[in-house]
C-alpha cells in the first residue's frame, strides 16, 4: 500500500535540514555583503603585528593617518584604512618614543579603552547566528508538528469517537452475516467482560477483518463499537508510515495509553498491512526501521495488556498474505473475520440500506439492480445509489426512478470494472459449471472433505470458490484420500470440458494443486509400487530460517521419468473418474448450475436438496450433525 509521493522519514528529515542550511547560508551571505565596513574593533583585533621601529619609521615618513594608544598597545592606521600593531606593549612609555615633531600632524591619541577581544569583536555576528539557529529550530519544530499532527491524539485532530458518537450499528451493515456473527462475540466481551473473566476465560485481544476493498471492514468495526456502546479509536496504518523516526512508536504508545484509560473501548487500525508487513523482508539490514519499530510497539502493547483490560484491538486488511506472522499469534490478532463480496441477496440488502435515506419512487426494483452488479462491493453499491440520487436531482425529479438506477449502474460499472471484473454471461456460466463440477465430484468421492459452500462471487483472483471443510484433524492421509482430493480438484475442468467441450485457463490453480499431490505421492509417501518406498528429492535451505529453496533433484533421469509417468497416470485416471461422475449426473449438474447462477452462493444444504432430493437431504444432514456432536 505504498503511498504515492511517499518519502521515508529519514530522508524527509534530511531534506528539512538541508533546506535550513541553505536558508542560513543565503541569509548570512546577504548579511556580509550588505554589512557596512568591518567594525573598527574587529580591525584592531586582527591588526598585523610589526616592530615598534616600523611604526616609528612610518611616523617619521608620515605614512600613517593616525596613531593611537589603547591600553598598552600601539596601533597605527594607514591611509588605506588598515591597521598595524606593535609587537611589544608600549602604552606607558609612549612619551619616550619621541614622536613630537610639531611639523607632523599625525594625531597621537591616547585612550585607555581596551581593545575588545575576538569574541567581543564578533559579538554582533554571534547574536545574528544564534537568532538564525533559533528561527531554524522554530521552523523545524513547526514542520515536525504539522507532519505528525494527524496523529496527535487528544491535543489536535484526534480521531476518537466517543461512545455516544458512534451511531453505526449492525443494522447499517447489510449482508456479511457470518462476519457479524463472529463479531457479536466481541460485542459481548465488551459489554459483559465479567461473564468471561469470572469463569477464567481470557478475553481475546484482537480481531483482524479481512476482505476486499469496499466490502465494509471499516463500517463493521465502527458497528461493533456502536453495538457495544464503547468509544472508538481509529488510525490508519499508512499514517504511521509517514512519520518521523520514532514518532510512530510513540504514537502507538499514546494511543494504547489513552485507550486503556477509556476502557472498555475499541482501537481500530485500518490498513494494517502498511505497518504489519513481514519484517526484514528487504534483506539484511534493509527494511524499514520506522515501520518495524511501529509494528514492534503494537505487538508490545498488545502483549502488555492486563488480563482484565477491556480494550479490543481490531484491524483491517485486504492483504492478509503479506502480514507478519507475529501479528497472528495467540493473544494478538488471533481472530480472523473474513468478509466476502456480497452475493445477490446481500447486494439487495445493501442497496436497501442506502435507499433508506433517499426518496425512492415506488416503481424502483432493487433486485434488478442487485442482479446486474455481480462482483461489486458494498462501497460500489453505495456509490450507485448516490449516483442515482444525483442524476434524479439533476433531472429535477422528486424521487429516484428506476432509470436513474440503471444509468448509475452503467456509470459505476465502468469504474468498478477496473477493480473487480464483471463477468460476461458466458464466463458466468463456465464458472458455475466449474464450481458445481468440483462440488459434485467432491461430494461423490467419499474420502473427500465434506462440501461447505459453493460461491461464484469472486474473491481475490479466483472467479468462484468451492469450499470443503475438513472432517476432523487428520494427521495421516490414505492413498485413497489423496486420489479423491485429486479427483475433486479436477472436477472443475472436467465439467467445463463436458459441457462446453472447451478448455479455459480457469483451472490452472486446480491442476497445479492436483499435480503436486500426485507428485508427492510418488516422491514423499512411497505410494507407487514401481518407485518403491523411497523419498526422492532433497529439501534445500532451511524452512525455519526462511531460506527454503525448494527441492533439489538427487535421483537419476530414469527415476525422474518414472515420477513424471506416475504423476501423469494418476492425473489422467482421476480426470476420467471425475468426468464419469459428472456424466452420470448430467441432469443434476445442469439443475445445480441454474440454481447457482440465480443465487450465486449455495450452502451445503441447498446443494443436497437439489442433488439428492429434499427427503434424502434431510436425513443425510441429520446424520452429519449427529456425527459432529458425537465427536
Ligand atoms: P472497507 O473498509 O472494507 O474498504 P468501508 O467500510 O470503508 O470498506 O466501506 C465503504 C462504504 O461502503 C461504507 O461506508 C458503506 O457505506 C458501504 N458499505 C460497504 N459494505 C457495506 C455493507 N455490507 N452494508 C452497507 N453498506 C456497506
Ligand atoms: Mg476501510
Ligand atoms: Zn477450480
Amino acid at each position: 500500500m505504498a503511498q504515492a509521493g511517499f518519502v521515508p522519514p529519514r530522508r524527509r528529515q534530511n531534506q528539512v535540514f538541508s533546506a535550513l542550511l541553505l536558508i542560513f547560508l543565503i541569509l548570512s551571505s546577504v548579511y556580509y555583503m550588505t554589512a557596512p565596513e568591518r567594525s573598527e574593533d574587529e580591525k584592531l583585533a586582527t591588526a598585523k603585528k610589526v616592530p615598534i621601529s616600523e611604526i616609528t619609521h612610518g611616523y617619521k615618513q608620515k605614512t600613517f593617518d593616525n596613531i593611537m594608544v589603547r591600553g598598552s598597545n600601539v596601533y597605527a592606521k594607514y591611509q588605506s584604512g588598515s591597521y598595524v600593531q606593535s609587537y611589544k606593549e608600549f602604552g606607558d612609555s609612549i612619551t619616550t618614543l619621541g614622536w613630537n615633531d610639531p611639523a607632523n600632524p599625525t594625531v597621537v591619541k591616547v585612550d585607555n579603552i581596551e581593545v575588545k577581544n575576538f569574541f567581543k569583536a564578533h559579538l554582533g555576528d554571534f547574536i545574528f547566528l544564534i537568532l538564525l539557529i533559533a528561527i531554524g529550530m522554530w521552523v523545524f519544530r513547526s514542520l515536525a508538528r504539522s507532519q505528525s499532527s494527524a496523529m496527535s491524539f487528544g491535543k489536535s485532530k484526534a480521531r476518537i469517537a466517543d461512545a455516544k458518537d458512534v451511531k453505526t450499528t449492525f443494522k447499517d451493515v447489510a449482508g456479511c452475516d457470518e462476519a457479524k456473527n463472529d463479531l457479536k462475540e466481541i460485542v459481548d466481551f465488551l459489554k459483559n467482560p465479567k461473564k468471561y473473566t469470572t469463569i477464567g476465560a481470557k478475553i481475546p485481544r484482537g480481531a483482524l477483518l479481512v476482505g476486499a476493498p469496499g466490502t465494509g471492514k471499516t463500517l463493521l468495526a465502527r458497528a461493533v463499537a456502536g453495538e457495544a456502546g464503547v468509544p472508538f479509536f481509529s488510525i490508519s496504518g499508512s499514517e504511521f508510515v509517514e512519520m518521523f523516526v520514532g514518532v510512530g512508536a510513540s504514537r502507538v504508545r499514546d494511543l494504547f495509553l489513552r485507550a486503556k484509560r477509556n476502557a472498555p473501548c475499541i482501537i481500530f487500525i485500518d490498513e494494517i498491512d502498511a505497518v504489519g508487513r513481514q519484517r526484514g523482508g528487504a534483506g539484511f539490514g534493509g527494511g524499514h526501521d520506522e515501520r518495524e519499530q511501529t509494528l514492534n510497539q503494537i505487538l508490545t502493547e498488545m502483549d502488555g495488556f492486563d488480563k482484565d483490560t477491556n480494550v479490543i484491538v481490531m484491524a483491517a486488511t485486504n492483504r492478509p498474505d503479506v502480514l507478519d506472522t507475529a501479528l497472528l499469534r495467540p493473544g494478538r490478532f488471533d481472530r480472523r473475520v473474513f468478509i466476502d463480496k456480497p452475493d445477490l441477496l446481500a447486494r439487495k440488502q445493501i442497496l436497501e440500506v442506502h435507499a433508506r435515506n433517499k426518496k425512492m419512487a415506488k416503481d424502483c426494483d432493487l433486485e434488478v439492480i442487485a442482479k446486474q452488479t455481480v462482483g461489486m462491493a458494498g462501497a460500489d453499491l453505495e456509490n450507485i445509489m448516490n449516483e442515482a440520487a444525483i442524476s434524479a436531482a439533476r433531472r429535477g425529479a422528486k424521487s429516484v426512478q428506476q432509470e436513474d438506477l440503471v444509468e448509475a449502474v452503467e456509470k459505476v460499472t465502468l469504474g468498478a470494472q477496473k477493480r473487480s471484473r464483471k463477468l460476461s454471461d458466458k464466463e458466468k456460466s463456465i464458472t458455475a459449471y466449474h464450481e458445481v463440477g468440483h462440488a459434485i465430484v467432491g461430494h461423490l468421492c467419499k474420502e473427500s472433505d465434506p462440501l461447505h459452500k459453493i460461491s461464484m462471487v469472486s474473491r481475490g483472483f479466483a472467479l468462484g470458490v468451492t469450499w470443503f471443510l475438513p472432517k476432523e484433524d487428520q494427521y495421516t492421509t490414505t492413498k485413497q484420500k489423496f486420489l479423491d482430493e485429486i479427483c475433486g480438484l479436477l472436477g472443475g475442468r472436467a465439467a467445463e470440458q463436458l459441457v462446453f467441450n472447451e478448455i479455459t485457463t480457469g483451472a490452472s490453480n486446480d491442476i497445479e494443486k492436483a499435480s503436486a499431490i500426485a507428485r508427492n505421492m510418488a516422491t514423499r509417501y512411497g505410494m507407487d509400487e514401481e518407485l518403491g518406498i523411497v523419498a526422492y528429492g532433497e529439501r534445500q535451505g532451511s524452512a525455519y530460517l526462511g531460506t527454503d529453496l525448494g527441492m533439489s533433484r538427487n535421483y537419476s533421469e530414469d527415476i525422474a521419468k518414472k515420477i513424471d509417468d506416475f504423476t501423469k497416470r494418476i492425473i489422467d485416471k482421476e480426470y476420467e473418474r471425475a468426468k464419469d461422475h459428472l456424466q452420470a449426473n448430467r441432469q443434476k449438474l445442469d439443475q445445480l448450475v441454474a440454481k447457482l447462477l440465480e443465487i450465486e452462493t449455495m450452502s451445503f444444504e441447498e446443494f443436497l436438496e437439489i442433488f439428492e432430493g429434499k427427503e434424502k437431504a434431510k436425513k443425510e444432514l441429520k446424520e452429519a450433525k449427529e456425527r459432529q456432536s458425537a465427536k
